[in-house]
């Protein structure tokens, strides 16, 4: 049953639940993903308007204007924002206007105000005044034009453009409920006392701050021992999740029994992926519950998370981007590898250490370089990176 990286993200995506759509007020939207398409309300800009403080004119009036031949216009009113020159600008006249402040009736250019000089009920222009510097009404968007596609993640930047297209709430995906829960024996809670052969649990603080990044809801769960009798009750006690994840106990070892379990007493959707690190993943379901079994190796838990759960859960693609690579890469014959890697400039290295326990290396080298089965890269080769901050 092993599986690639995409089958294991297709098959866990179709064990998630259809989401119900929930309208929420923009300054909670942040994270969430949209339900439906977003229309304009409004045109941005609403009205044609100045990109600069300066003054409005014709511009055909300033051709010539220049440092050696200036040219004087008469000032005949201000346009603010919100106040509009309620005149028109005739040959020869300018108009003060600020910043998103509405163009004038007969004014077609704007000169900013670096490039003039008062003389008094005149003033003088040192450049041409340019029609670039006019923004047209509705040259953002149009009312009614479709500007949000339903599935968009909310970045703050959708947010506020929604903000700007008029809506005071918007229709969202709810979250995914998201619970996490480590296991094993030697697994120990970060501020107890630690003893040789334990390890602090930093899978499940690792796993939370990537589903909250993720926009899900996300519930932080007791560890669990090796012991199938107490994780048989922990997953059964296990309410109002729409997914498990758990960390450890699903590869080879003796003691592994979130595989044991889901083999014997639940459903199997697929165990390892052909993948390194994090080959050991398994999926499968509890009573209902879908189970993503995470393994228990710090980088490997994290890369699983972030390549194989992270898109399923929010319905995007992964993201990566082509660097040139700076140390030679390769691949394995039959498993794609995410070797840890730093990116300098353009240019993407090699971390020296890949083990999968190596914790501080995520945080350090920051960058997965993604090699698929077989392939190889040389020095100034082009490779798939995904960033992982
Ligand atoms: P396992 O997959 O259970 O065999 O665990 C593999 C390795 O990951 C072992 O060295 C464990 O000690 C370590 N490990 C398991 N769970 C965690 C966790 N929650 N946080 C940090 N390391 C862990
Ligand atoms: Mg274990």
């Amino acid at each position: 049953m092993f599986v690639s990286v995409e089958e294991a993200r297709t098959l866990l995506s179709a064990l998630l639940p259809e989401r119900e759509t929930e309208h929420v007020p923009l300054a909670l939207a942040y994270g969430r993903t949209l339900a439906a398409d977003l229309i304009a309300k409004v045109s941005h800009p609403s009205a044609t308007e100045s990109a600069l403080d300066g003054i409005a004119c014709r511009g055909a009036d300033t051709l010539l204007a220049s440092r050696d031949t200036p040219v004087r216009l008469r000032l005949v009113g201000e346009s603010r924002a919100g106040q509009a020159f309620a005149g028109e600008v005739g040959a020869g006249e300018a108009v003060r206007i600020y910043t998103g402040a509405p163009l004038p009736d007969g004014a077609d250019a704007i000169c900013p105000v670096e490039q003039l000089q008062d003389a008094g009920d005149d003033i003088v222009l040192l450049r041409p005044a340019l029609s670039s510097d006019v923004r047209h009404e509705g040259g953002d968007f149009r009312a009614g034009e479709t500007v949000l596609r339903a599935g968009v993640r909310l970045t703050p930047s959708r947010v506020a453009l929604a903000a700007a297209l008029g809506h005071a709430e918007v229709p969202t995906l709810r979250p995914l409920k998201v619970a996490v829960m480590s296991t094993g024996d030697e697994v120990v809670e970060p501020g107890q006392p630690l003893t040789a052969g334990q390890v602090y649990n930093s899978n499940a603080y690792g796993l939370l701050g990537m589903l909250q990044e993720a926009g899900c809801q996300a519930a932080l769960l007791p560890a669990a021992p090796d012991s199938p009798e107490a994780l048989e009750l922990a997953l059964t006690s296990i309410g109002g999740a729409d997914v498990l994840l758990t960390s450890g106990g699903v590869s080879m070892g003796k003691y592994d029994f979130v595989r044991d379990l889901l083999i014997e007493g639940g459903q199997v959707s697929f165990w390892k992926v052909r993948m390194r690190p994090g080959g050991p993943a398994m999926l499968g379901g509890w009573r209902g519950l879908p189970v993503f079994g995470l393994p228990g190796n710090p980088v490997s838990s994290l890369v699983v998370f972030h390549v194989i759960v992270r898109p399923a859960l929010t319905g995007q693609p992964l993201s990566t981007l082509r660097l040139r690579a700076g140390t030679p890469f390769r691949g394995l014959a039959d498993k794609t590898a995410f070797w840890r890697a730093e990116v300098r400039g353009a240019e993407v290295f090699d971390y020296a250490k890949q083990g999968s326990g190596v914790l501080r290396s995520l945080s350090e080298a920051g960058a997965l370089v993604v090699m698929p089965e077989g392939s190889s890269a040389e020095v100034g080769d082009e490779v798939d990176v995904v960033l992982m901050g």
